[in-house]
């Protein structure tokens, strides 16, 4: 199994930093000529989502990233990573659009922006949770599930091979959101063979 990294801006070593806990095979896509090694899983990290979503562009890695999603490649977005794919984005552009979940930026407010709690989560339970400038998502289609909430809001989802969540995972020490998506890309890898 090896996961790429997008590492054009943001908290991406955190990431990086899980799977070597977890002992996975890793790597950090920042040029175009990264996807030319195998890719079975991708994490989309935390950070500003419009900057990605340029960098993304300019880089010319938009279009292999989206087809590749769009094949079922197993993909986390954590923060900004669920901004880039979410279907649409309140009051902006969406970027890969490939799940259907509407997106409010920075929706808990510039003064209560980042705050830590614990709350469950479906399939997995009690997890922590760390919010920074946080996204939720605010509207939810039929094709995905939420995940878990907070004050009422949903902060993770799932549809087939892409989860996401509006809280940073790679930030605290439980590692159960990436064993949760190593599953996903297990299960993508067993489905490619067999
Ligand atoms: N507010 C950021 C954005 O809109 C996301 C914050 C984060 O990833 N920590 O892109």
């Amino acid at each position: 199994m090896n996961i790429g990294i997008l590492a054009l801006q943001g908290a991406f070593i955190e990431h990086a930093a899980m799977l070597e806990h977890l002992g996975i095979a890793h790597f950090e896509i920042r040029q175009l000529h990264d996807l030319n090694q195998p890719l079975d899983g991708l994490i989309l990290p935390g950070g500003e989502s419009t900057t990605m979503a340029k960098l993304l562009h300019d880089l010319n890695l938009f279009t292999p990233l989206q087809t590749a999603i769009r094949n079922g490649l197993p993909v986390l977005g954590t923060c900004a990573g669920l901004i880039l794919l979410a279907a649409q984005v309140e009051g902006g552009k969406p970027c890969f659009g490939t799940m259907d979940i509407c997106a409010r930026r920075n929706a808990y407010g510039r003064q209560l922006g980042s705050f830590h709690v614990r709350e469950n989560f479906q399939g997995i339970g009690q997890i922590p949770m760390t919010f920074i400038r946080a996204p939720y998502i605010k509207a939810i289609g039929n094709k995905a599930n939420g995940l878990a909430q907070v004050n009422g809001r949903i902060v993770a989802a799932r549809q087939d091979n892409q989860l996401v969540t509006a809280f940073h995972p790679e930030l605290d020490k439980s590692p159960a959101v990436h064993e949760y998506f190593l599953d996903i890309v297990q299960g993508f890898m067993q489905k490619a063979v067999s």
